[in-house]
């Protein structure tokens, strides 16, 4: 308790000091330095003996003596000078000011900081930077010399028109405080200027503070923006897409385009609802899209001023402006491309239509058409080469495994056609071509295929493929035609050789032996005969193939049939020696629209064979009547008759009957089929009724002149 009252009072200060965190000093009256706490030491220095508050922070002599407390402001400090009661010592505590961490922080704001009388006393490092000044030239000068002085006088008589006189360029400047006359024009040392705005304060002890911001990097930006807006409107005025500003489908701006697109002035699309462009159908959508703010594209029917509508690409987006959100609308005319679109889609279609009239052709076709890939693999087959190649429950994909499985095809045709087959594959030859016969199962006929091939060259992108397209040709009725042809031939040479010969060998006997007269006379009678035979033969020969090529020309006129056949049957029945011909026919003429000697063709033909083969008989019924609109023929004849199972066959070309007793019978076979020919080119028909050695009755329909009511 002694020790401690023993301590002197300073003592007990400086105790105390020293534990306070912030910078303390004890001085005396005149600044004397008696003690420095660790705070204060650790800020600036350890003070040695002579220092003094006047030497560390550069005080005026004339502060000193202190009497009370002082408040001393040595930017950027604030000391505040205390007397310690009860003692002669003064207690300073370093108050730094907020400005002193302004002035040091990188700030991009100059800061200017003045006395009262408004010389700057202070700034930091950007003022030099943005003055353009070295270390320590903006200390004592006027922030009014930065300014551009017209520029200041103008404002300033502004100030004075309103009455304000008198006053300071501190107060000038501090005037203009608001946003937008806060800007100024300063200068540079080098001259130069630049756009800032100032922020500017009044301490209470009368110091300015002024913060200036080089705001021409802003107002470049802002250029800049003018200049791309500029820039934008004449991007979207030389578009073709149009742009419309929208809210809520009002329309608030719009381009040139949309001039274009909608065919009207820009007056009149501003402030109108864009549903006015729109067609009425799609004002629920386009309303929705609207309402929904949608921004995915879609194609609509627009509306042009004149009502016309126009296919339309739509494509939305919401831009945030500073208050409200504005929707734009890039609108492109896409009629064109619809039309080029229909025109694609009937081009498709029209593509299709062909291909799928290529494929029925394809699969309708009598040929089996494989197409094959290089390897054989299939890409196409019809459904007559499915019917040949396919193998129950296997579906091989090639087509060397398809031959090798052609079911009921003898093994040696097999391995040669697979062979060349092989070796089309391998490209060893362009082309193959090859016959083959099938036997058909259960049955004792066969089938007859040609089978070919070709490589085919696919242009597939840029690559060129090689592909195959086998054709398997069922040519079995074609086989059938050429026995037919085959049997043609012969049966016509030997028809004609038939005649020939005999009329040749008589006339042997006529030149080289002498012969009693009758029998000259005998041998000239049947050689005309035969020659007659042979007329007759070649004639019918040529008419049947007239026929049958379709060119045979028919002169077709009404007539009377009954007149024909009565005529018909009195003129044969002249020369018939050994029949006689029995006529019925109505009392009406029957009249028919037709090719009148072709008829008569007919009748003579039926009549000259109903004699022909019922030698044994002596009569033959012919017959004419009417029943409905038709006229009915029928020739009968009491004589050989024919076998049932050949009347589908007598009336094909060359059919005979085959007996003893007709073969001694001399004909053609072709009587017959031309009668058919004639009659059926008619519209009519013919048919035969027979009982083998009973005789045979030929009818014949054809249709009564329906013209013939007419003319009535
Ligand atoms: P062609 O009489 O020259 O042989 P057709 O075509 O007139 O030729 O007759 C074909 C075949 O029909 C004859 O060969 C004969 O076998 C049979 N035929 C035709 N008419 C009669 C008939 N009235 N009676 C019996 N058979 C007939």
């Amino acid at each position: 308790m002694t020790e401690h009252s023993s301590m002197s009072a300073e003592e007990t200060i400086r105790a105390t000091l020293q534990a306070v965190a912030e910078p303390l000093l004890l001085i005396d009256q005149m600044g004397r330095i008696d003690f420095a706490n660790l705070t204060f030491q650790s800020q600036f220095s350890s003070p040695s003996d002579q220092d003094s508050l006047a030497s560390i922070f550069s005080i005026d002599a004339s502060s000193f003596p202190f009497t009370g407390q002082t408040r001393l402001s040595v930017a950027p400090y604030e000391l505040i000078v205390s007397p310690v009661a009860e003692t002669s010592l003064f207690i300073v505590s370093v108050k730094s000011l907020d400005i002193k961490q302004l002035l040091d922080s990188t700030l991009d704001i100059a800061l200017l900081v003045t006395d009262a009388s408004f010389r700057i006393t202070d700034h930091n490092e950007t003022a030099n930077l943005l003055f353009g000044y070295e270390q320590g030239e903006l200390v004592g000068m006027c922030p009014h010399g930065l300014h551009d002085q017209e520029e200041f006088d103008q404002r300033k008589q502004h100030l004075e028109q309103l009455n304000l006189k008198n006053l300071s360029t501190a107060d000038i400047l501090l005037l203009h405080g608001r946003e937008a006359e806060n800007e100024w024009t300063y200068h540079r040392k080098d001259g130069s200027t630049f756009n800032g705005r100032l922020y500017m304060t009044r301490l209470d002890d009368g110091r300015f503070f002024l913060f200036i911001a080089d705001i021409s990097s802003q107002k470049q930006i802002e250029t800049h923006l003018i200049k791309s807006e500029r820039r934008f409107r004449l991007f979207s005025e030389s578009i073709v897409e149009a742009v419309i500003f929208h809210d809520h489908g009002k329309i608030i701006d719009a381009n040139r385009a949309a001039e274009v697109i909608f065919r009207t002035k820009l007056e009149q699309i501003k402030g109108r609802d864009a549903l006015n462009f729109i067609h009425p159908d799609f004002h629920d959508e386009v309303s929705r899209r609207i309402e929904l703010h949608r921004d995915d594209p879609y194609e609509v029917i627009g509306r042009r001023a004149d009502g016309s509508p126009v296919a339309i690409e739509v494509f939305p987006r919401e831009i945030v402006t500073e208050e409200t959100p504005i929707r734009v609308a890039v609108i492109r005319d896409i009629s064109e491309r619809k039309k080029i679109e229909v025109m694609l889609e009937r081009e498709k279609n029209a593509i299709m239509r062909q291909r799928d009239i290529t494929q029925s052709i394809l699969q309708a076709s009598n040929e089996g058409f494989l197409l094959t890939e290089e390897d054989g693999s299939f890409i196409f087959m019809n459904v007559k080469a499915r019917k040949l190649l396919d193998v129950p429950g296997i579906a091989p994909s090639k087509i060397q495994e398809r031959i090798s499985m052609i079911p009921n095809l003898d093994l040696t045709t097999r391995y040669e056609m697979l062979q060349q087959v092989e070796e089309l594959l391998a490209g060893k030859h362009s082309e193959l071509s090859f016959r083959f016969t099938l036997q058909r199962p259960n049955e004792s006929s066969h089938l007859y295929f040609e089978f070919y091939a070709t490589s085919i060259k696919k242009e597939r992108s840029r690559i060129s493929r090689h592909g195959f397209l086998f054709v398997f040709r069922d040519r079995t009725e074609e086989q059938k035609m050429d026995q037919v042809k085959d049997e043609l031939i012969s049966t016509v040479s030997h028809e004609l050789r038939t005649p020939l010969s005999s009329i040749l060998g008589y006339m042997e006997l006529l030149r080289y032996r002498k012969l009693p007269a009758e029998k000259v006379a005998r041998y000239v009678e049947i050689m005309h005969e035969e020659a007659k035979r042979l007329t007759t033969l070649l004639n019918e020969f040529l008419d049947i193939q007239r026929m049958e090529g379709g060119k045979q020309p028919y002169d077709f006129k009404p007539f009377s049939l009954r007149q024909l056949l009565v005529d018909t049957a009195e003129a044969f029945g002249e020369t018939a020696e050994t029949h006689q011909i029995i006529l019925e026919t109505p009392d009406d003429p029957v009249t028919i629209f037709a090719d009148e000697n072709k008829v008569k063709q007919v009748i003579l033909n039926l009549l000259s064979n109903a004699i022909k083969y019922s030698p044994s008989a002596d009569r033959i019924n012919a017959s004419l009547k009417t029943q409905g609109d038709q006229a009915i023929i029928t020739v009968t004849d009491y004589g050989l008759g024919i076998p049932q199972n050949a009347f589908d066959k007598l009336f094909t070309k060359f059919y005979r009957v085959d007996n003893s007793a007709i073969r001694k019978i001399g004909g053609t076979g072709l009587g017959l089929a031309i009668c058919k020919e004639i009659i059926e080119s008619h519209g009519g028909a013919i048919s035969v009724e027979s009982e083998l050695n009973q005789g045979s009755t030929f009818t014949v329909v054809l249709d009564l002149d329906s013209r013939k009511d007419y003319a009535k």
